[in-house]
């Protein structure tokens, strides 16, 4: 399968290097031989397309992965001087029933297993293969973090599924979350009740960590610009940053490093929307990423001040790749939030039949909410989803692994859509080169 595959590669990036800015997919499929002597054959049997890879990670590309598991949340970026992030490792263990989506490519492994597999396997030329240089939780949700119910023995003190599942499999320098050392915020009970159980195992997972294998732990310090940095070549690429917007009910100010307080720990009891918020920037490109952020008071909800994304998207501005909040949920994608990051692609991560309700999907393309062209783009696209979205669904791309590709510089990018059913990647959809919006 390998030579087999390095040959499809090379016939695909062979293509795609001839080709014209402008024109991207199906060229490979441009390379045939044709002799006009032979008789036709009268029943010929069709040749196989040949399948397309993700053209190879190079120094001064921006990778945004967003992996589709069907349980969870769960992004790999690759920086561009090869520093690692991943954002999340979920496995909501079937906690949705029915409303849930099956897992890709199968239940032969784990989500957190398959999620180690992915990154192993796009890290392989990277300075430093296999390692995260950064491992960020937004919150602690089982579609997060991983659940107790479906998780393997571990031999260290704490289960194996989800982000300590992943820790098996990759090393892990430093990890990042919004409650590290104490886990008081709003407290530890609540964050405990909140995780279905598996918080216990991820502190125990950290514990470990920290004692017995060196990765260093550290809350997610907001309005900070200075903790998710480059490790290889930072002076090199000046013009990339990530800047701590929010979380904990704290917002940063846009000035400096300083933040406020839009509410306490007396006021709320729900653990979405103390999600933390980061704002990546490379170039003119950026791209937002918050977790499970809640928008307004929706009447399922029972706790107050769930009015976040709106003073969030203020600080924040306008972005070029909005990763959805809540995996556009019916409480998230306020248009006043959108008409603040007026974002060209939209990304939504989905382990639920309502991610997206169709509330926020008509907003997120909706003229009278923004102007401007924008895409849709999905982690999963079931069935459920069909019904439930109708006609309105067809907006969105083939559903997949979605990455973005941020090419040198920051000013152009373009999207791809890899096969989430097998286990080598190939190519189902993919983008011009697009401008970055200004
Ligand atoms: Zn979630």
């Amino acid at each position: 399968m390998n030579s087999r595959r390095d040959f499809v590669k090379k016939v695909g990036m062979m293509a795609m290097a001839a080709s014209a800015p402008g024109f991207a997919a199906g060229m490979a499929t441009a390379v045939v031989s044709c002799d006009s002597k032979t008789e036709p054959d009268p029943d010929p049997e069709p040749d196989p397309t040949p399948a397309e890879y993700l053209p190879d990670w190079r120094e001064g590309y921006l990778d945004i992965h967003h992996i589709a598991t069907g349980q969870g949340d769960c992004t790999f970026i690759i920086c561009p001087d090869g520093t690692t992030m991943l954002v999340d490792a979920g496995d909501v263990g079937g906690n949705y029933g029915a409303s849930g989506t099956p897992s890709v490519p199968d239940e032969s492994k784990t989500p957190g297993e398959w999620i180690a597999d992915y990154v192993n396997h796009f890290s392989k030329d990277l300075p430093v293969p296999g390692t995260l240089d950064y491992a960020w939780i937004t919150h602690f949700h089982t579609d997060h973090i991983g659940n107790p119910n479906t998780a393997k023995a571990g031999t260290n003190g704490y289960k194996l599924g989800g982000i300590t599942m992943v820790g098996e499999h990759v090393a892990i320098k430093k990890i990042i979350d919004r409650g590290w050392p104490d886990y008081s915020f709003p407290s530890r009970a609540a964050i405990e009740g909140e995780s279905g159980g598996f918080w216990k195992d991820y502190y125990a997972f950290l514990n470990y960590r920290k004692d017995h294998q060196g990765t260093e732990i550290e809350k997610f310090a907001t309005g900070s610009n200075a903790q998710f940095v480059l490790k290889h070549k930072a002076a090199q690429y000046g013009d990339f940053s990530v800047r701590n917007i929010y979380a904990n009910g704290i917002l940063w100010t846009g000035t400096g490093a300083n933040a406020k307080t839009l509410y306490t720990a007396s006021d709320v009891s729900d653990e979405n929307m103390h999600s933390c918020v980061i704002k990546m920037s490379y170039g003119s490109f950026s791209y937002f990423a918050g977790g499970d952020l809640s928008g307004y008071n929706h009447p399922n909800y029972a706790s107050k001040k769930r009015e976040i994304e709106v003073p969030v998207g203020q600080v924040a501005g306008k972005v070029t790749v909005l990763k959805a909040n809540h995996h556009g949920t019916y409480d998230s994608t306020q248009p006043d939030f959108l008409r603040s990051l007026t974002p060209q692609t939209i990304v939504i991560t989905v382990c639920h039949v309502l991610h997206p309700d169709a509330g926020p999907l008509s907003r997120m393309v909706d003229p009278l909410v923004y102007e401007g062209d924008r895409t849709i783009y999905t982690t999963r696209y079931t069935d459920g989803h069909k019904s439930k979205l109708g006609a309105a669904g067809n907006v969105i791309k083939p559903a997949g692994h979605i990455i973005v590709r941020v090419y040198a510089g920051g000013a152009k990018y373009r999207m791809f859509v890899l096969d989430s059913e097998t286990t080598d990647y190939p190519v189902i959809y993919q983008t011009d080169e697009i401008n970055v919006n200004e």
